[in-house]
């Protein structure tokens, strides 16, 4: 199959949908792979590597749309590409059609066949194509959060780890899932005390009997929260609760019971965040402050490393991809579960029900 590759024109998008093992293995099973010129730089995968992977270059993005028969990606078309999508082509990327019916009706009309990587999902509920980007997300908001505490930039001046004879950094997690049990991990390996609170005993009986000693587990409600805010000096929001806006665990008036200087990452802020002060920031102004606290609330904190997050989500991707490619995209999802919650859209009809809902198409 000709499969294309096409570099990421979202605003300062860096990552790309195949790193070059992959080109390398997809040429070995037969396939003819196109990059558009450049599409790995921001990578650090320069044309070169491709080319000695067996893939070929494409000057521009018109002649890389126009022969490729599956194109593999990672953010969702822009308008600019639109026109390019061809009926029958076979487009797997992140979509998130649900959040824009504009988006929806392009590629209803564009007759192309969907395969959202946010809904691929093992027979268990797991979300194979969304976990190593929180993962990503779970162990930056510690990087990000141990920077912003530092005086410079406005923080309480505190080292997570403290030092012999000072005590360490009190680390407050919300949320045990992908990002949070990742941000709990980096976290207490830096020394920190850490607590993580969540609803589900399951995932915190879970999780204290994995996480070092130094991550203590909370059941999660407001009295606990407020508890821990007074000597909290980093706070990460990684709670989700699927298909819906994030809980307000935070209000406005929590922000006087904590120590100025104190630093929030709110890493659930794609689904509205869960601090009632947070608004979604971006890489090059990522904090604000509220009341003496330090918001950071970047809604795509992967992008800041792009290199990390192009091999996660690749490792990630590719053995979905290698199917589509070998067995086309019929026999692909006739074998594959996973898969088959990928399918969006095809024929110009949505198949996916959460999207129909979101537009009273069902
Ligand atoms: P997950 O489903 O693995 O974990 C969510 C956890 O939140 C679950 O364990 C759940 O029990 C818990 N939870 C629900 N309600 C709670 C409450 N009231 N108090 C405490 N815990 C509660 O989800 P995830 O993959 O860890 O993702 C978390 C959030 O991070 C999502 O909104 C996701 O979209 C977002 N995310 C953001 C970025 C970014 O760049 N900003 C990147 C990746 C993920």
């Amino acid at each position: 199959m000709k499969i294309g590759v096409p570099k990421e024109i979202k605003t300062n998008e860096n990552r790309i949908a195949l790193a070059p093992s992959g080109a390398a293995a997809l040429v070995v099973a037969g396939h003819q792979v196109w990059v558009e010129q450049g599409a790995g730089e921001g990578s650090g995968f320069s044309d070169q590597l491709y080319l000695d992977a067996g893939a070929q270059i494409a000057p521009d993005a018109e002649m890389l749309w126009l022969q490729a028969e599956l194109i593999v990606k990672v953010k969702e078309p822009l308008r600019a590409e639109w026109p390019r999508i061809r009926p029958g082509q076979i487009l797997f990327t992140y979509f998130h059609f649900a959040a824009s019916r504009e988006l929806t009706d392009a590629h209803l009309a564009s007759g192309a066949i969907c395969i959202a990587y946010e809904t691929v999902a093992q027979p268990s509920g797991e979300l194979p194509l969304l976990t190593p980007m929180s993962e990503v997300a779970g162990r930056m908001a510690v990087q990000e959060g141990a920077k912003y505490l530092e005086k410079l930039y406005g923080g309480r001046g505190v080292l997570l780890g403290g030092v012999p004879g000072v005590a360490p950094a009190h680390v407050v997690v919300l949320g045990g899932g992908i990002v949070g049990s990742n941000a709990a991990r980096m976290a207490a390996g830096l020394g920190a005390r850490v607590t993580l609170l969540d609803v589900s005993l399951d995932r915190l009986r879970h999780l204290s009997q994995t996480l070092p000693a130094n991550v203590q587990t909370l059941y999660s409600n407001r009295h606990n929260l407020l508890e821990q805010l007074t000597s909290a000096d980093l706070i990460i929001g990684g709670v989700l609760i699927p298909g819906a806006a994030a809980p307000k665990l935070l209000r406005a008036e929590d922000l006087k019971l904590m120590q100025p200087g104190t630093v929030i990452v709110d890493v659930a802020v794609d689904q509205g965040g869960c601090f009632e002060t947070t608004r979604p920031t971006t890489h090059e102004k990522p904090v604000y402050i509220v009341d003496g606290v330090l918001h950071y609330a970047v809604a795509n904190m992967p992008g800041g490393v792009p290199r990390t997050s192009t091999l996660a989500l690749t490792n990630a991707t590719f053995p979905y991809l290698l199917q589509l490619a070998s067995k086309g995209w019929q026999q692909a999802l006739r074998d594959s579960s996973a898969l088959r919650f990928g399918l969006n859209i095809i024929d110009g009809k949505i198949t996916y029900r959460a999207v129909a809902n979101a537009f009273d198409l069902a």
